[in-house]
């Protein structure tokens, strides 16, 4: 285990325990901690230990930043509770000082009333901004757990999610096709013009396969310089004649760096989806398609037996 993943590990632990001691206002319970300390390592010992670091630390940012929005999210709620709860014993003061006094003034009263409604009404706009809010920052925050971004396409964590629901058996009648798309000779252009510029290039290409796909087409970033795209309600000539546009488009592009012209080509391996595929057996399929396409002699694409 890298010592980062491990230590970021102790710390949350470390933290977990000492907000729970924090927020009791009795003694701790012994036997309390140790349950809590072997379920963390039931946890460990199973999912999470066998996640790929990067994948691990990812997923722990983004569920430390769910964490901060939902606890704001409840502070906020418990604020408007504290006041909502005030205002109500106010109410209740004011009702029990007209019985006590046996003489109601009116004027005095219907006002007191009002000036409540108005603390009322004000403290409800204040909770539905702040939950507007939490709800546009909630919204942000799944997006960007599902946008790669370098290239602002969906990332392999959405890619997953999004092969498990077309590979189900009820959505099968939904056939599609699947590309892998990977550059040819990548690392020449990086050693050539730099790493700066090979971003730059994979930043041009996604921009490229949104422009030159349906909406319904979605784009991820597999891996480095590997991207799947899935084409949806398009027949075998369908999914053939967008491969090879994309081939083509690449080929003639003019991209410019620093005033020298880089020579773009990919190759792609196609996959159409079968009956009994899994997502594992039809990225294969298309994986072994990508591979005789480079063998081939790249800038090219082949498809994959059925
Ligand atoms: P091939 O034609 O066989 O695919 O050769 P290649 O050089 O493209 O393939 P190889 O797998 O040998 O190298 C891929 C390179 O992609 C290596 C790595 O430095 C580069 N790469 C991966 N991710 C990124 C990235 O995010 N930015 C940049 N600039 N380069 C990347
Ligand atoms: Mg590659
Ligand atoms: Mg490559």
């Amino acid at each position: 285990m890298k010592k980062d993943l491990a230590l970021t590990i102790i710390t949350e632990v470390y933290d977990e325990i000492a907000n729970h001691i924090n927020e009791k206002n009795e003694d701790v319970d012994e036997s309390e901690i140790i349950d809590f300390l072997h379920g963390i390592a039931q946890k460990l010992f199973t999912s999470s230990f066998h996640l790929p670091l990067d994948l691990h630390s990812q997923q722990m940012s983004f569920d430390d930043e769910y964490k901060t929005l939902a606890s704001a999210g409840l502070s906020s709620y418990k604020n408007t509770n504290d006041i909502m709860e005030s205002i109500r014993q106010t109410q209740c003061e004011i009702i029990e000082e007209a019985n006590q006094k046996q003489l109601i003034n009116e004027e005095n009263i219907s006002q007191r009333f009002k000036d409540i409604q108005h603390h009322m009404s004000s403290e409800i706009s204040r909770a539905n901004e702040t939950i507007t809010d939490l709800h546009k920052q909630l919204h942000s925050l799944e997006r960007k757990a599902r946008i790669d971004p370098l290239t602002k396409t969906f990332n392999r964590r959405s890619m997953d999610e999004y092969m498990n629901i077309k590979c189900n058996k009820n959505a099968h009648a939904d056939h599609f096709h699947l590309l892998i798309l990977d550059i040819d000779d990548f690392k020449k252009i990086n050693d050539t013009f730099g790493h700066i510029a090979g971003d730059k290039v994979l930043i041009f290409l996604a921009n490229i396969f949104k422009k030159t796909l349906r909406d319904g087409d979605p784009v991820f970033r597999y891996g480095g310089e590997e991207f799947v795209i899935i084409l949806n309600r398009t027949d075998k000539e369908g999914a053939l004649l967008a491969a090879r546009r994309i081939l083509e488009i690449v080929r003639n592009n003019k991209l410019l760096f620093k005033n020298r012209q880089m020579a773009i080509t990919l190759s792609i391996g196609l996959a159409h989806c079968k009956e009994e595929d899994t997502p594992v057996s039809i990225i294969e399929r298309a994986d072994k398609a990508l591979y005789e396409a480079k063998h081939m002699g790249k800038d090219q694409l082949q498809i994959a037996k059925d």
